[in-house]
Formats: C-alpha cells, sequence, structure tokens
C-alpha cells in the first residue's frame, strides 16, 4: 500500500474561515492545501457529478460520502501524478474533509493525521452573517439563502461536529476563528510549520 498522506485537517463550521487559512499556508511553498468544497465547485456542471453536487449542496446538504471519497482519490491521484503534490516532501492541508465519522472512518488509511486545526467559532449569528456576505462577493448560489445557511450549519453540528471525536483530543488545536485574520493566521502557522519542519528534515534522511 502507498505511504498515507501526512495531513493536518482544517476543521471549523462553514464560514469559519478554513478556506481562507488554506489559501494563504498553500501559497507557502512545503504546504499542499486541498478543498474538497473547490473541488466539487471546479466540476463541469453539465457532468453527472457536477449536477449532483449542485443538488445536493444548493440545498445545504452534504454529497454522500462513497461520491466524495471516490472524487478525491481520483482528484488527489491527478494531482500526483500532475507533479502538483509530492506526499514525500508535501504536508498536506485538508479542508472540508472528512466532513462525516463515516468519512473519517474510509479515508483512515490514506491519510496520517499528523494534527486538527480546529476553526472555532461559537458565534452562529457571527457564522450567518459571514457566509451571506461571502456569498455576494463570490457569487455562491449555496450560500445566498437564509435558509440553506441554516441547514449548512445544522448539518456541521449533526454530522460534521462528531468527527473531532474519532482523534485523539492530543491532536485538537483551538483557534479562535472570530479574531483577525492575521491572528488566527499566525496560530495556524504555529502548528503547522514545525510540523512541516519535521516532515521536510525527515524525508532527507
Ligand atoms: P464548502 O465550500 O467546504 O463549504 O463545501 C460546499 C459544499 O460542497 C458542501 O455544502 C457540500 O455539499 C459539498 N462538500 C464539500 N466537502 C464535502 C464532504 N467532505 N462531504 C460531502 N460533501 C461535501
Amino acid at each position: 500500500m502507498a505511504e498515507r498522506f501526512k495531513t493536518v485537517l482544517l476543521f471549523g463550521a462553514p464560514g469559519a474561515g478554513k478556506g481562507t487559512q488554506g489559501e494563504l499556508i498553500g501559497k507557502v511553498p512545503g504546504f499542499y492545501h486541498m478543498s474538497t468544497g473547490d473541488m466539487f465547485r471546479a466540476l463541469d456542471r453539465n457532468s453527472e457529478m457536477g449536477k449532483k453536487f449542485e443538488a445536493y449542496s444548493s440545498k445545504g446538504e452534504l454529497v454522500p460520502d462513497e461520491l466524495t471519497i471516490e472524487l478525491w482519490q481520483e482528484y488527489m491521484n491527478k494531482q500526483i501524478s500532475d507533479g502538483k503534490f509530492d506526499p514525500k516532501t508535501t504536508l498536506l492541508i485538508l479542508d472540508g474533509l472528512p466532513r462525516t465519522v463515516a468519512q473519517a472512518k474510509v479515508i483512515d488509511p490514506l491519510i496520517d493525521v499528523l494534527a486538527i486545526v480546529h476553526l472555532n467559532a461559537m458565534d452562529k449569528e457571527a457564522m450567518v452573517t459571514r457566509l451571506r456576505e461571502r456569498a455576494i462577493k463570490q457569487q455562491r448560489a449555496d450560500d445566498a439563502k437564509e435558509e440553506v445557511v441554516r441547514n449548512r450549519l445544522d448539518v456541521y453540528e449533526r454530522e460534521t461536529s462528531p468527527v473531532l471525536d474519532v482523534y485523539d483530543s492530543s491532536l485538537v488545536h483551538e483557534i479562535d476563528a472570530l479574531r483577525t485574520m492575521a491572528i488566527v493566521m499566525s496560530e495556524v502557522l504555529a502548528v503547522v510549520a514545525p510540523i512541516q519542519e519535521r516532515l521536510l528534515t525527515s524525508s532527507k534522511v
């Protein structure tokens, strides 16, 4: 079996800033940011998978586990074969996966989770506001409707937050997602930078 990807999970409710933080870290050499939401949004809307994604995401629902994992594996294989991700020297920053306990179990043989960065946003109304503002800026259909946003947050509480219990609590780093972008970024970096440095050192041995 191929070696598991050395991985840090970016965890948190929709609107907590996983994508923003992941994109910033992804610009630093040695890190590879992968967002399942971006993977789905890049699908051709007329393809079968694109249509399925639209059907679920427009209601704020998750795409079924099997489809998600299958697509993710294909996507990662392509990133490796295209030379965009080198699992030996690069730390995978995984954003948006696993999103259910079943997904966490299925991908366990594929990813070696070294830490979990939990962007913790206790204030639900602040999340609703953030998501609606972002929907306008990014023209995201899913977050433009308040009922869809609220469903996304409910789905997160019901299906995604239990994922944290799958992992050893010593792996979880709690970060207040409502602080400034720069403070959150410095706290995320303080977690992931030493892990990436260790990975690089060990890959040279
Ligand atoms: P995001 O941009 O991460 O909030 O994801 C947008 C939408 O993509 C979600 O509302 C889901 O419909 C779908 N999605 C993203 N990641 C997953 C996942 N791991 N499992 C199932 N659906 C997902």
